[in-house]
Formats: C-alpha cells, sequence, structure tokens
C-alpha cells in the first residue's frame, strides 16, 4: 500500500498523454479492494502523494460489535500509513468518495495543509480551506506559538509543548516492571516507541499500543501511536493506528491477535484503556491486554 517515488515518477511518465484521471483512478481502486467494511459494505480508497514524492494508499476498516466510532476512514488510514513511513508532509489526496466532515477536519493537523489539494469524484483539486472555510483550527487552541507542531512534520516527540522534557522510550522502559514476561517486555518498548512518536498536542496525553500475531509475523512489531484531532471526537485510538499497521503488512483477521500491550501515563485525563479493552473483546476475544504505566 505504497508505491515508491522512483517508481510513482515511471508511473506518471507512462500516463503523462492526458491519461492522469485514468491512472488515479487505477490507483483507487487498487486501494479500495483492502477495504474493511463488515458494516456499510461500502469500500472506500485513497491515495495520497506526500513531499518525498512516494504515493501512500487508504482504505476504511469497520469492526463489528464495538461503536461505529471506533472505525477509521480511507483518509486517516493514509495518513497514519504515510506517518508509519517517516513522511514529513503530503501534496495531494484522491479518495473515491467524498471526504466527510470528520476527515476534513481530521486533515487540518497536517502540516503544510495550505500545499494540500485534495480530489474525489472528478472534481478538481480542492484546498482544505474550500472543503472547510471557517474551521476550527490548531492554533484555536493552542495558539501558533513554537508548541505548534503539526502532524506529519517530521519533528513528532511528545507532541507539544512541554514534551522536551518527557523521557525517551529506552528510558522509559527502564522505569517499567522488569518482571514482566520478555515478550510482552520487547511489545512495551515498541508501544512506547509509538507513544513518543505520537500527536498529543491537545491533551498532552501520549499512548501507544504494540500487538503481537503469533510466532509466524516476523519483522518489526507491529505497533501505532495516538493521533489527536483538535476537534478530538475525530482523534485517531493507537490501537486504532496499530491496526493500520497491520493491514498495511497484510493481514485483515484481528482474531489472530494473540498479545496487546497499551502503554499510557498512569495518570492521563484521556485514558485509552477502556476503549481498547472493549474493543479488542469484540474483534479479538483470544487476545491478552496489557496495560503499562512508564512512570
Ligand atoms: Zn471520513
Amino acid at each position: 500500500m505504497l508505491v515508491p517515488a522512483d517508481k510513482f515518477r515511471a508511473l506518471r511518465r507512462a500516463h503523462a498523454d492526458g491519461r492522469q484521471a485514468g491512472m488515479w483512478d487505477a490507483l483507487i481502486r487498487a486501494a479500495a479492494a483492502n477495504a474493511i467494511a463488515p458494516i456499510s459494505g461500502f469500500r472506500v480508497g485513497a491515495v495520497g502523494v506526500g513531499a518525498s514524492g512516494a504515493v501512500y494508499a487508504g482504505v476504511n476498516m469497520e469492526f463489528p460489535g464495538v461503536p461505529l466510532s471506533a472505525s477509521v476512514h480511507a483518509e486517516q488510514f493514509l495518513v497514519v500509513n504515510a506517518l508509519q513511513h517517516g513522511e514529513t508532509a503530503l501534496r495531494y489526496i484522491a479518495v473515491s468518495a467524498a471526504p466527510c466532515g470528520h476527515c476534513r477536519q481530521f486533515m487540518a493537523e497536517l502540516n503544510e495543509v495550505e500545499e494540500l489539494r485534495i480530489s474525489f469524484g472528478g472534481t478538481p483539486p480542492l484546498s482544505l480551506d474550500q472543503l472547510l472555510p471557517h474551521r476550527f483550527r490548531p492554533s484555536d487552541l493552542l495558539g501558533s506559538g513554537p508548541g505548534l507542531r503539526p502532524l506529519l512534520s517530521g519533528n513528532l516527540k511528545a507532541g507539544g509543548p512541554g514534551s522536551s522534557s518527557d523521557p525517551a522510550p529506552d528510558e522509559a522502559l527502564a522505569a517499567v516492571d522488569s518482571s514482566l514476561d520478555p515478550g510482552v517486555l520487547e511489545l512495551t518498548q515498541a508501544a512506547l516507541a509509538a507513544a513518543a512518536r505520537c500527536h498529543a498536542p491537545y491533551s498532552l496525553c501520549r499512548s501507544g499500543v504494540a500487538l503481537r500475531l503469533g510466532a509466524e509475523l516476523a519483522g518489526p512489531a507491529v505497533s501505532g501511536g495516538y493521533v489527536e484531532s483538535v476537534a478530538y471526537n475525530p482523534s485517531l485510538g493507537p490501537l486504532q493506528c496499530a491496526l493500520v499497521c497491520m493491514r498495511l503488512r497484510g493481514h485483515a483477521d484481528w482474531s489472530r491477535i494473540e498479545e496487546v500491550v497499551l502503554v499510557e501515563d498512569r495518570q492521563a485525563s484521556v485514558s485509552q484503556e477502556a476503549v481498547t479493552a472493549a474493543t479488542l473483546r469484540a474483534i479479538a476475544p483470544r487476545a491478552r491486554l496489557h496495560i503499562v504505566h512508564p512512570r
């Protein structure tokens, strides 16, 4: 669900004779085939070009047995995909259907959003100002000072003012109960790293999730960090972001999840524990959830 920059340049050259619309349609259709929409049956595909020139795909994911608010929209998936690959900004997004209000607000978090253009259903490229004028902006809560650190800025640490004193993942791991099972400790390290990269500039409540499907899942741990929206409700929880990572690795059977670690501060005013546990009970009843408070 990623097209590297050199391959995308070749693809563009191959469609340089006025067939660009056909190229985007083909990319969107290929993305939408990976959607998981057991509730609506409505598959959404999105593709986005990053500042690096790479192309990222996004799809919608729905989870039976939990509230619809747990759903991941295609545009959100695309942003998390870009984030997972270290992208610093998005320049163009094409979607198979009109972006909903929730996604328009979510995209307000993006770095250099004024450069972003969005099209859907044959529209010309539109700016977010055209799609969501007079919106509630990150600067409405944080002001426009140096603490404002947009999503995909390439400089995400704790995601907000006052974050520089937060411990690095390794430092925080030292404060974790060392009697934990080695496998859980490994997942804890991945969840701490995801929490360190998360975007929580409004609540300053960082959190991350790492999960393991079973012995057959090789490679780095599947993980995701919380992504917050200035309008609060379009925020994407760390479990959802980890499930995006799992989908990117080609997996769609959530019931195969065996072990999950959620890392968050003990006294956090925004806790992911209850919603993570409820979602896992519905989609992965065999999964063991470990809550780790690093300090
Ligand atoms: Zn949406």
